[in-house]
């Protein structure tokens, strides 16, 4: 990047890309119009975008009355990014474009859970994905990583992962250190919701919140466009609210926990003790998807919970809208209605829309969006 991050110079090439990523492309003199600046200012900041292969020009169409200005549009498909969720037993991997589009993915199983061993498996699987994908000798962007747990982004360090035993780990620096990339780590909701951000919903909302449910539960905060991490990197934990006093033991060590009591591990202890069967999600959902009686309400039940806690967080942060991911959505309505019932029933004035918004790829490709926000934010750190 040309100039420090405060200079006026690379103020003025953030704003035009993140101009060009929420418009899509435009022409240099809609650019000046839209940002403010001059028409020399924008022609100078673009020329040296295309230098550095950020912007290129596309095919301008000709009009009724004669030759179209060029559009600028950003250089997606030039810079790559890597992103890695971490799961309890593997480690979901994704090569994408700047514009978090997955190129190849894949699935790698997790042996040991030491952080040496981790990026072992990270630092390996990365040739492998770039050679699948016959871009072997293009230069990664960068690599974001996503942890469950409380992580601080901005100096790459895991202050604890209940779900790794981690406490206290320089864990983008040590990555940065093998791979010789820059390196971006945040907690996994957080990095669903800067995906979100970038090219989902999160593109017409200044204010939203993500939520997400799986194996954990939580809600992030994107407030005025940024995430919202909280003092100690700890905000948005929506999961760890106790919903059940002295109830089930919860991955944190406290009992009751929200995430006890709703999360998919507790769906699927509750379906193995109300009927016999094996512990095995894909058999749930299908379960669900065939409307069986034992199986719908246990999602009314974890639903009404969940809706219970999220309407406390709307009347606490009155979000525009509320974007919903994580492996539970693919239980659908089912468990989307209980939601909604229980939220509009207990918000004192606001019912924002929840917007279901997930593929299978989602989590690998929020950690990816962690390394593509660094080109369009102002503000954000990496390691290395
Ligand atoms: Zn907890």
């Amino acid at each position: 990047m040309r100039g420090g991050p405060t200079t006026s110079r690379a103020i003025n090439r953030r704003l035009i890309l993140s101009l060009l990523r929420q418009q899509g492309a435009v022409s240099r003199a809609e650019l000046a119009s839209l940002t403010g600046l001059s028409a020399a200012a924008v022609t100078f900041v673009v020329s040296e975008l295309i230098e550095d292969t950020l912007v290129v020009e596309r095919e301008a169409v000709a009009g009724a009355t004669g030759r179209r200005p060029t559009p600028i549009d950003i250089n997606y498909d030039a810079h790559l990014t890597v992103g890695f969720k971490l799961h309890r037993h593997h480690i979901e991997c994704v090569l994408t474009d700047l514009a978090t589009t997955p190129l190849i993915a894949s699935d790698v199983a997790i042996s040991d859970p030491a952080p040496t061993a981790i990026i072992e498996t990270i630092a390996s699987t990365i040739p492998h994905l770039l050679q699948r994908a016959g871009r072997k000798n293009v230069g990664l962007m960068g690599i974001g990583v996503s942890i469950p747990g409380e992580i601080n982004a901005a100096t790459g360090v895991c202050l604890q992962s209940p779900r790794f035993g981690w406490r206290d780990l320089p864990f983008a620096e040590m990555l940065a250190e093998r791979v010789h990339a820059p390196v971006w780590i945040d907690d996994d909701v957080n990095a669903f919701a800067v995906a979100q951000r970038l090219f989902g919903v999160g593109r017409q909302h200044r204010n939203f919140a993500a939520l997400a449910i799986g194996a954990g539960i939580g809600c992030s905060l994107v407030i005025d466009g940024k995430i919202y991490h909280g003092s100690r990197s700890a905000a948005g934990k929506l999961g760890h609210t106790i919903s059940v006093p002295n109830g089930r033991l919860c991955e944190c060590g406290r009992h009751g926990c929200l995430m006890a009591h709703a999360a998919e591990p507790f769906m699927l202890d509750e379906w193995s003790r109300l009927t016999g069967q094996a512990i095995v999600w894909e058999a749930f959902v299908d379960a669900v998807q065939a409307r069986d009686g034992t199986s719908l309400a246990i999602l009314e039940d974890a639903g009404t919970r969940i809706g219970r806690h999220l309407a406390d967080m709307v009347n606490l942060f009155d979000p525009e809208v509320i974007v919903v991911g994580g492996e539970a959505v693919a239980l659908g309505e089912a468990l989307l209605d209980p939601i909604r019932r229980e939220m509009e029933a207990r918000t004192f004035f606001a019912n924002p829309k929840l917007l279901p918004d997930w593929v299978p790829n989602s989590w690998a490709r929020g950690a990816a969006a962690l390394a593509a926000q660094a080109v369009f934010d102002f503000e954000s750190v990496s390691s290395g």
